[in-house]
Parts: C-alpha cells; structure tokens; sequence
C-alpha cells in the first residue's frame, strides 16, 4: 500500500493538497495549521498532492509508476492502431 509521508515542518497549511485530492486521503488539523492523512487506504497514488504542494511537504513510497499514455500525443497515435 502506498505510504504518503508530509513533512509537518515544511507543511504551511494551504489545504491546497485536502482540496485536490479526488478521495479526501488528507485533512486539515486548525489546532495545528497543518493537514495530516486521515485515510490513507483510499490514496490511489495520483501523486497530485506531491505535484501542487507548494513547499514540497508530500512524498510518497511504495508506489508504482504507470505511465499515462492518453497524456502523451504521440503514443496516442501508436496506441490507435490497436484500439
Ligand atoms: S499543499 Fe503542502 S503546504 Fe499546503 S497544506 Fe498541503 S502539505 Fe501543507
Ligand atoms: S496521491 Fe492522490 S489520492 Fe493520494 S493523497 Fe495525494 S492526492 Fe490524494
């Protein structure tokens, strides 16, 4: 399972990462203006919290890349052939 690590010293809490996340993985804590994981088995590894952090504050591990290939102009095309 992906493990999501958020580094509470470099967190300044935006909530910009509780906002993007499409499965409420992350909360915001008030008392300490820092966001935490409250779920992390429903973190379906899309990455956008590390992607949108503006203090680099989220990692994760034990996650494996897969390529976006409907991303990708030119191996859309490719991939057409067989669709
Ligand atoms: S986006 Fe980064 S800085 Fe903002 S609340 Fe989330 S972890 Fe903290
Ligand atoms: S990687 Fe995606 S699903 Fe997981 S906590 Fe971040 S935004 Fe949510």
């Amino acid at each position: 399972m992906v493990e999501i690590l958020i580094k509470k010293e470099a967190c300044r809490g935006c909530q910009i990462c509780a906002e993007i996340c499409p499965t409420d993985v992350l909360e915001y804590n008030a008392a300490e203006q820092k966001v935490f994981v409250k779920n992390a088995a429903d973190c379906i590894a899309c990455l956008s919290c590390t992607y949108i952090c503006p203090s680099s504050a989220i990692s994760q591990q034990d996650f494996h890349n897969v390529k976006n290939f409907y991303r990708d102009l030119e191996f859309s095309v490719k991939a057409k052939r067989y669709l």
